[in-house]
């Protein structure tokens, strides 16, 4: 494989090791391969504890009831059916959002316009957070349901979502989170936080991709209409049959993330540090979300004088993104980046870094001297 360092887990992570080990057993002919579903043998029991064994450590890290999980495919199947299950649920209604959302989030919304719901998109503040203030202004008599991100993607800035869900809570209105990034990483407890709604995913938490779960409140319940329909699974809100071997990765992955939790986010968070610290020396660079509480692993550099694509082309000993990797197919600068201020030029000189779990400091050391010959070669080109 490639010897680049490995700086985008972001993007996604790899499987934890210990993961791998917990999934495996739930595959060949000697493992607990059954249909989850099955009811009438023991193959099928077993499976199903070990779904309902992994519900509970999903829901431990969240400090939920295991019945508040409905699992899903990942976190853009579980905002799907967030925000289009409750509308529908509803009857439909006003929707408050942020422009810096994951895709999965605004287009289900673009969606949701088109079937003739009102979407109200909120722009951030120049450090990339939604204001509670300006989502109570937004709030409207018919808004039935806001969906604010816990952490963004591509620079890591935080939402205080304690507080925007407190605004939410006061005026009657659901609210939604997408935590896909900052579970595991950040302190998520919906026993005293006002959400409602919280998307979940394994990939970026060392545990597998294609698998993903919801937490749907239910003390008050909260009605999410299926988007799946087909056998009624998941108390009706999500039909397919459960996969086993990736909902115990995901299960063993959560209890992984909260054993770590808090070993692992200030070392992470020193190894960010020194990265920026050695770009810093650079000169002419700044992070975008800068004054924001950001998440640890995460550094959105913008390189002034340098262009994005041309720098990720440069720096071939390190495998990063240019803005996030959802979106990085096209040319356009980030729309996270444009939300919040920041000009076309830095926009499309800036590259997110992240750190995880499996980053060493010599990782760390190799990046920065990578990063520093490839920005002074370009800048040197064009002067
Ligand atoms: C990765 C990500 C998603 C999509 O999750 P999948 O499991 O890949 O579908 C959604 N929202 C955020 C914030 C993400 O980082």
């Amino acid at each position: 494989m490639s010897n680049a360092v490995y700086l985008d887990y972001a993007a996604t992570t790899p499987v934890d090791p210990a993961v791998v080990d917990a999934m495996v057993c739930h595959l060949g002919p000697e493992g607990t391969f059954a249909n989850p579903a099955s009811r009438s043998h023991l193959y099928g029991w077993l499976a199903e504890e070990a779904v309902e064994s992994a519900r509970r450590q999903v829901a431990d890290l969240l400090n939920a009831d295991p019945r508040e999980v409905v699992w899903t495919s990942g976190a853009t199947e579980a905002n799907n059916l967030a925000l289009k299950g409750v509308l529908d649920a509803c009857g439909g209604g006003h929707v408050i959002t942020g422009a810096t959302e994951h895709k999965a989030v605004l287009d289900a919304c673009g969606w949701l316009e088109t079937k003739g719901h009102a979407v109200t998109y909120l722009k951030p503040q120049s450090n990339g957070q939604i204001s509670p203030e300006s989502v109570a202004a937004a709030l409207r008599d018919d808004t039935v349901l806001v969906s604010v991100m816990h952490a963004n993607n591509e620079t890591g800035v935080i939402n205080d979502i304690a507080v925007i869900g407190g605004v939410c809570r006061e005026r009657g209105v659901l609210f939604h989170t997408d935590a896909a990034q900052s579970v595991g990483k950040l302190p998520l407890d919906v026993k005293n936080l006002p959400v409602d709604l919280v998307s979940v995913c394994a990939h970026k938490v060392y545990g597998p991709k294609g698998i993903g779960a919801l937490y749907v409140r239910r003390s008050p319940d909260v009605k999410v209409a299926a988007q799946i329909h087909g056998g009624g699974h998941e108390r009706g809100m999500r039909s397919g049959t459960l996969a086993t071997h990736q909902i115990v990765g995901m299960g063993e992955a959560f209890a992984l993330a909260g054993s770590l939790k808090d070993e692992e986010g200030p070392r992470i968070c020193a190894l960010r540090d020194r990265l920026w610290r050695g770009i810093a020396a650079l000169g002419g660079v700044s992070v975008n979300g800068e004054g924001a509480a950001r998440l640890p692993g995460h550094l959105n550099v913008a390189f002034e004088g340098v262009d994005g694509e041309m720098l990720l082309t440069a720096m071939n000993g390190v495998a990063v993104s240019s803005g996030s990797a959802c979106t990085s197919a096209s040319l356009e600068p980030s729309y996270v980046l444009k939300a919040m201020g920041v000009t076309d030029a830095l926009a499309h000189g800036s590259i997110r870094f992240s750190v995880g779990r499996f980053t060493s400091p010599e990782d760390i050391e190799r990046a920065i001297s990578s990063v520093v010959d490839a920005v002074n070669r370009l800048r040197t080109v064009s002067a």
